[in-house]
């Protein structure tokens, strides 16, 4: 039996234990992870209905046929549409009568209420704690995956030094950071924030035509998906000439507590322990209220998928688990820092795939 195959069997098993007669999963991750097929989300609609007991099927537009089928989606059957017809008949004659069915978390709202309409005795909830139970723990193929696409943003960030300089904007590093991450081996660029000066105190601060000046601190986060779907994320800290005194400071607490938070992964640990361990370090410095989100966030073929490392999550890590460890100290209206590394759980304890050095780089 194929991967494929094999996903596909554990998500009807994991389904049938939900209670579910189906699950309804539109283009997105969860797509992908089933049937290997990195879908379009459309108008049109292009749906995987995965019965908890029967054969799947595949519905896409007719003028998708030719991709979701070059996608091979072992075991599944394919049955497409035309514009002008109503698709939501062909989910239901492929599931038949349904109880309750799980919908995939990313599913557009008009999807979900045309599919109300067309299963109206079926329960509709949420596949997405189903399905991330199986995404969550990654097999060893998939940590080799995001440890390629780990190098392959690290390599983007020791050519920073290239790039950034006082006198340039940060959408003109933006770009040559988006040129380097398609030429590191990514198929997309995800995201380039160049985050200079007060900037860096927003931690989701895209770019900007700000111009970036002498002594000022640079957040630089950046990810891309590679051909495979495993998805990079990794941030380094810059400085353009010498920190700001407060700056190095700071900065030296969050490097503290950025390598203890990595260091304390190990299976058994619960996820919000480990968010604990970085936040009480800051706290302690008296930089509490200016960490302003949780540690880290799982990833995969999504960049943001579960186990989240935050407070109230008292899942325990397991072998296989990946996730960013990325705590931050933001300054509003001054400057900030944030240091992020992928990490993922071993049998034993952690592995970095994230490899280069997490002290701050002065440019
Ligand atoms: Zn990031
Ligand atoms: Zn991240």
């Amino acid at each position: 039996m194929s991967q494929k195959e094999q996903r596909l069997r554990a998500a009807q098993a994991a389904a049938t234990a939900a209670g579910l007669d189906a699950l309804l999963i539109p283009p997105s991750a969860d797509l992908q992870y089933l049937t290997g097929y990195d879908a379009h989300a459309l108008e049109r609609l292009t749906l995987l209905v995965l019965p908890a007991d029967g054969e799947p099927t595949l519905i896409v537009p007719r003028l998708e046929r030719p991709a979701a089928e070059a996608a091979d989606p072992h075991g599944v059957r394919i049955v497409d549409h035309v514009d002008g017809s109503d698709p939501y008949e062909l989910v239901s004659a492929a599931i038949g009568k349904a109880d309750a069915v799980g919908l995939g978390n990313r599913m557009w709202a008009e999807q979900v209420l045309a599919l109300r309409a067309a299963l109206p005795s079926a329960e509709q909830r949420l596949a997405g704690a189903v399905l991330a139970a199986l995404r969550v723990r990654k097999s060893p193929g998939e940590v080799e995956a995001l440890r390629r696409a780990g190098q392959a943003i690290d390599a983007v960030h020791t050519q920073m030094g290239q790039w950034l300089r006082a006198g340039r904007t940060e959408n003109e590093v933006a770009a040559d950071i988006a040129a380097a991450i398609r030429a590191a081996g990514h198929a997309t660029v995800e995201f380039t924030i160049v985050a200079a000066g007060p900037n860096g105190a927003s931690p989701h601060h895209g770019t900007s035509d700000r111009v970036i000046a002498a002594g000022e601190p640079v957040v630089v986060d950046i990810g891309g998906r590679m051909p495979d779907g495993y998805c990079s994320d990794s941030t380094r800290t810059y400085c353009i000439g010498e920190p700001p005194a407060e700056f190095a400071e700071y900065y030296q607490v969050l490097f503290e507590a950025q390598r203890a938070a990595v260091a304390a992964v190990r299976p058994g640990v619960t996820a919000e322990s480990v968010d604990a361990v970085a936040r009480d370090i800051i706290a302690a410095a008296g930089y509490g209220a200016a960490f302003l989100h949780r540690t880290g966030h799982g990833i995969g073929l999504d960049g943001h998928e579960e186990p989240y490392i935050v407070a109230g999550n008292d899942t325990p890590l397991e072998e296989g688990m990946a996730f960013s460890i990325e705590p931050g100290i933001y300054l509003s209206g001054h400057h900030g820092a944030r240091i992020e590394d992928i990490v993922v759980c071993t049998s034993s304890g952690v592995d970095r795939l994230n490899t280069i050095p997490t002290e701050l780089v002065i440019l």
